[in-house]
């Protein structure tokens, strides 16, 4: 098998894997959250979420009807003789084909759907420059339900963080179950308007436990993930003290006049996934 056809394979996998499965630190974080509900609808709802998730996973069907939109990353060097967005083009046509992807990518003004998840810059697939024979490779798909929720606010600077937080939670509360809680909020603050959103979804890659590096961030995180809970939106947004699971924050440096902040849900089916690759193995 060629190097190539091996990372078309790696794609392929992991499509199925974050439309069929949800990652442990999700899982877990959903069991501990049915544990700590008080209030029996919400309960209810995260023993629903949590059993549908066990049949997909038995089943090997999709999570959702809503297979979302994937987003593939790649950490590689380049001069690998690798075509990562071609390896996503034909991962995706194959899942889309076996059922693993519902056709969701239409023309944005026509609304045609061509059945097969392609299309003009999609799916979407960054690549980031790394050295070293080993290909690293996450998938996340994004439904419509929360990525509809997505926000890109340039705020005045003098708002500063406590602006910053203020907007964070008013845009939870504004979105209520429309992003089908319990939610991961991916932050990014800062950079120019296009760099703030890729902060905020490549925040999202992170597993839930793991908070950020610098402690005035990770204080940030803690703060704003208390504070949406206490918002009582709670699972699918119908009340109950589990409105999130996780607020990742990114930033960046930016310019002095702006302070972009973007703001990117996650749903409940949070589906990633990541793999690797050794050329030499
Ligand atoms: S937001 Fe998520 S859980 Fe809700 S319908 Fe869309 S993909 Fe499914």
């Amino acid at each position: 098998m060629s190097l190539q056809t091996k990372l078309e394979v790696v794609c392929l996998e992991l499509l199925k894997k974050t439309s069929t499965d949800l990652p442990p630190d999700v899982e877990q974080a959903l069991e501990k959250a049915e544990k700590g509900e008080r209030d029996p609808v919400a309960r209810a709802n995260l023993r629903a979420i949590l059993e549908n998730l066990r049949v997909a996973r038995e089943r090997g069907v999709p999570l959702c009807q809503d297979t979302g939109l994937p987003l593939f990353y790649f950490w590689m060097d380049p001069s690998l003789p690798l075509d990562p967005f071609e390896a996503a083009r034909k991962a995706v046509k194959k899942a889309t084909r076996e059922g693993f992807l519902r056709p969701n990518t239409v023309h944005p003004l026509s609304r045609k759907n061509e059945g097969n998840n392609l299309g003009k810059e999609m799916p979407r697939v960054k690549v980031f420059r790394r050295r070293g024979e080993e290909v690293e490779v996450t998938v996340l798909l994004k439904g419509a339900g929360s990525e509809n929720c997505s926000k890109l606010i340039m705020l005045a600077p003098e708002k500063g963080v406590e602006g910053i937080k203020e907007l964070v939670v008013k845009a939870v509360a504004e979105a209520g179950g429309k992003p089908c809680p319990p939610i991961i909020l991916g932050v990014g603050i800062g950079g120019n308007a296009e760099l703030s959103m890729e902060l905020a979804n490549l925040s999202l890659l992170r597993p839930l436990p793991e908070r950020h590096r610098e402690p005035s961030l990770r204080r940030l995180e803690e703060e704003l993930e208390k504070r949406i809970n206490r918002l009582g939106l709670g699972p699918m947004g119908l009340g109950g003290k589990t409105t999130c699971l996780g607020v990742k924050v990114e930033y960046a440096h930016t310019h002095t006049a702006s302070l972009p902040v973007s703001l990117s849900f996650l749903c409940w089916a949070a589906r990633r996934a990541s793999a690797s690759l050794e050329v030499g193995g």
